[in-house]
């Protein structure tokens, strides 16, 4: 298999920095309005803000993937005795909770690295951090090229989406069993 490069691209939070002053989310959901710069609503911004002044919790999250099936189970994290929410630091989309869905549609949200037209060099929310709580770094790493999925991999894959790993796998076990 041939090796391609691929270009890394990381955002570096620093949960102590951070004030909770809300300025990577206004940015974010302005940039991404349409048109661009015309509104600014949290609720649309690829990155939240988990609040908590009084246990001076302020942890700043971006959105990742979508996930059609909830985990199982929970986590919760307790750090230099700050307990944070449940979820806290998940970056999923999910069924779960309210965060990361468009208002409006209720479709997925996920932080393109403001790739969006126009490319931006550095991530919108990291520029407007005054206070140095995100920082961006790139670097390149050598990769195999990704094969293309077949037909069955694809159905597989959506269908996994939709029950969860585990559930196809119990099902296929069953089916197995029966034959
Ligand atoms: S702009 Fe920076 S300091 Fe302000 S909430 Fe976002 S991450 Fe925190
Ligand atoms: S990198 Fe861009 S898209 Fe991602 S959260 Fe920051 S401002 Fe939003």
């Amino acid at each position: 298999m041939s090796k391609v490069k691929k270009k890394v691209k990381v955002i570096k939070i620093d949960v102590d920095k951070c004030n909770g002053c809300r300025a990577c989310e206004m940015i974010c959901s302005s940039f991404h309005a349409t048109p661009k710069y015309s509104s600014n609503n949290p609720a649309r911004s690829r990155i939240r803000l988990i609040r908590d002044p009084i246990k001076d919790v302020y942890l700043p999250v971006y959105a990742g993937e979508y996930t059609a099936a909830e985990c199982m189970g929970r986590d919760k994290y307790v750090i230099d005795g700050k307990e944070y929410d449940e979820c806290g630091f998940c970056r999923a989309s999910c069924p779960s909770r309210d965060v990361f869905k468009e208002p409006d549609s209720g479709l997925p949200l996920k932080c393109d690295m403001c790739e969006d037209d126009p490319p931006q060099e550095e991530p919108l929310c990291v520029k407007w951090c005054i206070n140095d709580a995100l920082t961006y770094e790139e670097r390149e790493e050598e990769v195999e090229e990704e094969e293309k999925l077949g037909d069955m991999e694809i159905g597989l894959e959506s269908l996994a989406n939709q029950y969860g790993l585990q559930k196809i796998m119990d099902t296929v076990a069953r089916m197995s069993k029966k034959g």
